[in-house]
């Protein structure tokens, strides 16, 4: 039987899998295997909610093993190491530290991405970066504790002292600024349980970007109205500021006195895991991404596919398809189709990025633009668009889990959302 491997459950893996097993694994076709280094599958967009206790990634996980069960496939968990092209087979670590390799005839590389810190001196040592959900909650165990130690500070003041909690969040994109927005909205979640000095004002967030604006993804004017939000609620926005060391106190910025910060972010930009580059000697970008084809097939090799964060897909418009779960999801669907074609001989399809637009959420309210059929383009805000920001996490949960458990999953989520944040913060009281 042939052998699909696909490696990485994320936003992008996790639906071809799906896919794949529920076309080919359930009649015998093929025998389709996801390897993911963890158990299970959290959508990474929404890791910023991780970090700050409002998704809770127990009532939101899909556990691999469970999945490739109810859709035919089977789960290996294994963190990919290396690939031997000539025997065909991937080479991956296990959770006892002992290599395996496993064979394959067609494979689908989908790891994703994580953050590029493009060499700046002491990012990787005084920084914390958000890349799968293991960061996100190491995040939240660090931001709790921080809240937990400044509340015994406030205790022996008779009144509220001067210091903040000072956190500097170094990139100004979406993962940058969603994660700033739910920080104030935390600590007051924090005070109302049992610690009651704790406000967001004491408080003291900072985006810093290098450009002259957040959220280049988006129009000017949505992204100016983005800024003004964010600073209305006390959170400093500082652009033109690019920063050239991180060290244990703080950001020091190419010009300009020392950011001083307690807790230091880092979400300046991603790129392909470094072992990506040049692996078995397929082609690579500048990133690690590997390069692909229309169809999705790296370059120098027909059995291996490439989607999401992780692939180097050039469109017509001469730039390269976004890393966004948007784009990991319409490849998803472009390498689901061209495996079928490809296992009955017949033409493969050419992928072609549709934007669809961008949507930020800002805890309560939410901004963007959504396009109609990559084209027609429209802005939205409010609660509208925080709807519309729900709604396309839970059509990746639906695409997954079907409607029924989807609204299961919503109504479970939501039930243990508030006691899942009490007892995350009763826990350090
Ligand atoms: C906070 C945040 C907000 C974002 N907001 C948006 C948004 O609003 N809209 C949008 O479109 N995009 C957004 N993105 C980007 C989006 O999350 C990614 O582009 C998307 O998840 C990429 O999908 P993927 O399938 O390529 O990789 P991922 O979803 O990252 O999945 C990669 C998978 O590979 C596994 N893996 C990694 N390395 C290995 C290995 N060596 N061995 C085995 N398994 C491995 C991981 O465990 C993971 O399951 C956001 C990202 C972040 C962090």
């Amino acid at each position: 039987m042939v052998k699909i491997i696909i490696i990485g459950g994320g936003a992008g893996g996790l639906e071809l899998a799906t896919d794949l097993g529920d076309k080919l694994g359930k009649s015998n076709q093929a025998e389709v295997t996801l390897i993911d280094k963890n158990t299970y599958h959290i959508w990474k967009p929404l890791l910023h909610e991780v970090a700050t206790g409002i998704l809770n990634e127990q009532a939101d996980k899909i556990d691999y093993a469970e999945q490739g069960q109810q859709h035919h496939f089977q789960f290996i968990q294994g963190t990919f190491t290396n690939l031997n092209r000539e025997e065909k087979h991937v080479i991956i670590e296990n959770s006892n530290s002992e290599s395996i390799s496993v064979p394959y005839d067609t494979l689908v590389v989908a790891i994703g991405s994580t953050s590029n810190d493009f060499g700046t001196p002491g990012v990787k040592e005084h920084c914390i970066f958000l890349d799968d959900q293991n960061a996100a909650i190491r995040l939240r165990e660090t931001l709790i504790t921080k809240f937990a130690s400044f509340c015994s500070i406030i205790d022996e003041h008779e009144t509220t002292i001067e210091d903040k909690i000072r956190i500097a969040i170094v990139g100004g994109g979406a993962t940058g600024v969603e994660l700033a927005s739910e920080l104030p909205h935390m600590v007051e979640t924090f005070g109302n349980c049992g610690r009651n000095k704790m406000c967001s004002d004491l408080l003291d967030v900072s985006i810093i970007e290098a450009t002259d604006r957040i959220l280049p993804a988006l129009p000017e004017k949505t992204a100016l109205n983005i800024t003004n939000t964010l600073q209305k609620r006390g959170i400093h926005v500082l652009t033109k500021t690019m920063i050239t060391k991180a060290e244990s106190d703080g950001f020091y910025p190419k010009e300009g006195d020392i950011i001083s910060a307690d807790i230091m972010i880092w979400t300046a930009g991603v790129k392909a895991p470094d072992y990506l580059k040049d692996i078995a000697g397929l082609e690579s970008s500048r990133s690690n991404q590997l390069v692909v084809k229309p169809t999705l097939q790296t370059t120098r090799d027909d059995n291996i596919f490439v989607i999401g964060d992780c692939a180097y897909a050039m469109q017509n418009s001469g730039r390269a398809s976004p890393a966004t779960a948007q784009a990991a999801h319409q490849m998803a669907k472009i390498c689901y189709e061209n495996i079928i074609n490809m296992l009955n001989n017949k033409p493969m399809k050419s992928f072609n990025y549709v934007d669809n637009g961008t949507i930020i959420s800002l805890h309560d309210t939410a901004q963007g633009v959504v396009k109609i059929a990559g084209k027609c383009e429209m802005n939205v805000k409010g609660f509208f668009a925080l709807t519309i920001h729900r709604l396309l996490y839970r059509m990746h949960q639906a695409s997954l889990l079907g409607i029924l458990k989807t609204i299961q999953f919503a109504k479970a989520s939501k039930a243990m959302y508030k006691k899942k944040l009490a007892s995350l913060f009763h826990h350090q009281n």
